[in-house]
């Protein structure tokens, strides 16, 4: 399995899996963008890709890697010289496609600088860009998909060009599934998942996990960008929530709560989302259960490390199923807090 290092991130080979998103501010304004980036990191990006369309965007990378501490991945679409540019200014990675970069002569350029700086390139296909040959041989599907990214794998390769990340995204979710399956069995170069496109704030969120979830319980997939539309500061965290989802991550505190059903006496959901504020910042192995019922419970949260459960008058707090004290109900909260805690330092 292939690694690639991108600035002081290095993904394959079994490094965990990182974290992308990306600017939506001109890249050209360096201050912005380079707010937004540091945003980013605070929310757990550990890469970050910006648009670079014209000569000022290229400029302007320099200047914004002096102000962030991420590796930065320039994006680039039909000019090779941009991508020349942007290397030149320090681009940890660029993001472009021999096939649409024109000659032979322009990929050669391209692929030597990209040599002589030592940075890899992410090259891949989505719906839209599928190379016409293969959309009439095959249509639109994951063997189209695949056999255009690896079109522009070759182009590259042929120039001696090898750190390479691939990515073949499709706005469907079954599809981007079906040809990231399909491009693991032909590849070992690592591989950038999303789902493009996947829309608005709830949609993009629920077709990402879908779509990136699936994969990454499949082991496949190295470096994770969730494309939600407009403000990107959000994509950073849920891309980190899907990757413990996937069981990928485990030193944080997972809350686990009961749906609550017509044997619930207080308002358990509500204090789950409390315990799940207040130990956001706790990166510690933790299972905790917030239950409903003081009866069912325990019981039903037995894998657990500590956990809560009520009634109308008083709670109980649980340690791997078995009964641990009764708290009088206002000091319930602190009480449980201070538990995990309590937990959390001797790990
Ligand atoms: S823990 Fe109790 S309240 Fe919650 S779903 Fe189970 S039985 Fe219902």
């Amino acid at each position: 399995m292939k690694t690639c290092k991108i600035g002081n991130v290095v993904i394959g080979g079994g490094n965990k899996i990182a974290v992308q998103s990306m600017t939506n501010i001109k890249t050209e304004k360096v201050n912005e963008v380079a707010s937004q980036i540091n945003a980013l990191a605070l929310n757990g990006c550990d890469i970050v890709r910006v648009a670079v369309k014209d000569e000022g965007d290229a400029l302007a990378v320099g200047k914004i890697k002096q102000l962030v501490k991420v590796p930065i991945v320039c994006d680039i679409h039909f000019d090779y010289k941009l991508a020349i540019k942007s290397i030149e200014n320090g681009a940890d990675k660029v993001r472009i496609n021999p096939g649409n970069i024109g000659c032979e002569e322009n990929v050669k350029k391209v692929a030597d600088c990209l040599k002589m700086h030592k940075i890899p390139v992410r090259v891949g296909s989505n719906t839209g860009s599928i190379e016409k040959e293969y959309l009439s041989k095959y249509g639109k599907n994951e063997i189209s998909l695949v056999e255009s990214a690896l079109k522009n794998v070759s182009a590259l390769e042929k120039y001696g060009v090898s750190d390479i990340v691939i990515s073949t995204k499709a706005s469907d979710v079954p599809l981007t599934v079906k040809a990231y399956r399909y491009l693991k069995s032909k590849t070992d170069y690592p591989l950038h998942l999303g789902v493009t496109e996947s829309g608005t704030y709830e949609s993009g969120i629920i077709k990402s996990s879908a779509g990136i979830g699936a994969l990454l319980v499949d082991g496949i997939g190295d470096t994770i960008r969730v494309s939600l539309a407009g403000d990107p500061l959000p994509e950073p965290i849920i891309a980190k929530k899907i990757i413990r989802a996937c069981g990928l991550d485990k030193n944080y505190c997972e809350v686990i709560a009961c749906p609550t059903c017509g044997r619930t006496e207080w308002d358990s959901a509500g204090l789950a989302k409390k315990v799940e504020d207040l130990t956001a910042t706790i990166n510690r192995p933790i299972k905790i259960a917030v239950m409903g019922c003081v009866v069912n419970g325990p019981g039903e949260a037995k894998d657990c490390d500590i956990g809560i459960a009520g009634s109308k008058d008083y709670c109980v707090i649980f340690k791997k199923g078995e009964i641990y004290k009764k708290v009088a109900f206002n000091d319930a909260e602190k009480e449980f807090i201070r538990e995990i805690e309590e937990i959390a330092k001797s790990l």
